[in-house]
């Protein structure tokens, strides 16, 4: 069958690639010019380099991304680096690793030896994380992050140094408005699964290059053709003038929508419609810094403690010198700081939030040698990053009340929030749906 796939983004190219393996013919409409939707490379003019839109973490868990890199024949190690999860304060007040034992000891010992956690804390800790396995990583719908964290008893210290961090990295959504359930989620396929499910691998090539290319090279993929119009004909469905037997939107909620709302006479149609609509999103941050010269950090990636009301908003401090593959990478070095929940950033001057990073960096790596001065910078901030993961949210499913026309993407019934691995989820499921319509 011939399948028009809008978006090329990681879903999008996921399901052409297990579309072709079905033996279907898909044709893939980007209306960019570069491949991987919001998990892409651009072209940087202040650093005059090739950056990535944004810092992408990928985490041992993410089985069927692993799945379709395999596929691929993409051998794992040489485009990630692999770390043991390892989650360290830069002023050096948090440090949580790993422990090498098999699980679930490999997260006691963590927690055991962490900096940073008095007794009860590391108590109440393990109780939470026993607690949540006990009752099947099944958290109260309704319940935010915050509402279980207090039931839990989780001090605000622990919520500050870890919770707050970690919700934010995986929801990029505030704690008081984060779906609880979500993130017990992503903790029963991370802190709860076998030990390197924890693990976290971090690009070691840009992020259009990690796989995307790949696919890309093997289907027939046209860029820059924005699809406007979708008609739907009896046995056909019309993309950009073309006939195809069913057309499968990978695009974003608000363009999916966008493309369906002209053709919605019933009530189901109008019902999913209205699902695509509810969605709110929340965005991140990317600023990168170009240095004068190389700084050691003790690891890849840091934790930094936000002071919005000082300007200081940096969550995470990146060194990609030290994963980054080319040699180029290497010879530049670059920090990499991620904000997440970052709608506040648009309402200041770049200039007045890198000054106010740069002061944040120094104040909590006063134990390091000393930040050397910066080159440049960039900054890019994607307004729309993630749909924002409050409890409650009814996510459509792949299969719409439309014949023949199918959705994927992360923002769909995939039990993760946005992220790289439910987008590719999204797109398998997708794939596996058309192709058992058509057999
Ligand atoms: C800055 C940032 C940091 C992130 N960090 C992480 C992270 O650390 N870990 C993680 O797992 N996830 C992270 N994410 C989330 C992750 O990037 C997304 O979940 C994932 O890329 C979504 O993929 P998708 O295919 O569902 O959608 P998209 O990537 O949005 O793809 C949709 C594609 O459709 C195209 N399109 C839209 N409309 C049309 C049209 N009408 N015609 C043709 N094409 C169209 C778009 O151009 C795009 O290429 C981050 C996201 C951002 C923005």
């Amino acid at each position: 069958m011939k399948i028009a796939v809008i978006g090329a983004g990681w879903a999008g190219l996921s399901a052409a690639v297990y579309l072709q393996r079905s033996g279907h013919q898909p044709v893939v409409f980007e209306a960019a010019r570069t491949l991987g939707g919001r998990a892409r490379s651009v072209q940087s003019p202040p650093l005059n380099a090739t950056v990535d839109n944004g810092q992408h973490i990928l985490l041992g868990a993410y089985t069927e991304t692993w799945a379709l890199m395999h596929e691929l024949q993409i051998p794992l190690e040489s485009r990630l680096q692999r770390l043991r999860l390892n989650l360290q304060a830069a002023d050096g007040s948090f440090h949580l690793e790993a422990a090498s034992l098999p699980a679930p000891l490999h997260l006691l010992g963590g927690i055991l030896g962490a900096r940073g956690l008095n007794v009860p804390e590391r108590v109440r800790f393990i109780t939470l994380m026993r607690s949540l396995r006990a009752r099947g990583w099944i958290v109260p719908a309704s319940a935010t992050v915050g509402d279980w964290l207090r039931t839990a008893r989780q001090s605000d210290q622990v919520v500050r140094r870890f919770w707050r961090p970690l919700c934010l990295a995986t929801l990029n959504t505030p704690i008081e408005q984060a779906c609880a359930q979500l993130l017990a989620n992503v903790l029963r396929d991370s802190l709860g699964g076998a030990r390197d499910a924890c693990d976290i691998l971090l690009p070691r090539v840009r992020l259009s290059e990690l796989w995307p290319a790949q696919a890309a090279a093997k289907i027939d993929l046209r860029y820059g053709r924005a699809v406007r119009r979708l008609n739907r004909l009896s046995a056909h469905v019309e993309v950009e003038a073309e006939r195809f037997d069913a057309a499968l939107i990978a695009t974003n909620a608000p363009s999916a929508w966008r493309l369906l709302k002209h053709d919605a006479p019933s009530p189901a149609d109008k019902a999913y419609l209205a699902q695509l609509a509810a969605l709110r999103y929340n965005a991140i941050a990317t600023i990168t810094l170009e240095l004068e010269h190389t700084w050691k950090l003790p690891a890849p990636m840091l934790m930094l403690y936000d002071y919005p009301e000082k300007c200081q908003f940096g969550q995470w401090l990146f060194d990609a010198s030290l994963f980054m593959k080319s040699p180029a990478d290497r010879r530049r070095p670059m920090l990499t700081v991620v904000i997440s929940d970052a709608q506040a950033l648009t309402m200041h001057a770049q200039e007045t939030i890198v000054a106010g990073l740069l002061e944040q960096i120094r104040e909590q790596t006063q134990g390091l040698a000393a930040l050397p001065p910066i080159r440049g910078h960039a900054t890019i901030i994607e307004k729309r990053a993630t749909f924002a993961a409050t409890p409650g949210l009814v996510r459509p499913k792949n299969t719409t009340p439309w014949p023949r026309v199918w959705l994927a993407g992360d923002y769909t019934d995939t039990g993760y929030p946005a992220v790289l691995e439910g987008a590719v989820r999204s797109g398998k499921r997708a794939a596996e749906l058309i192709t058992g319509y058509f057999s």
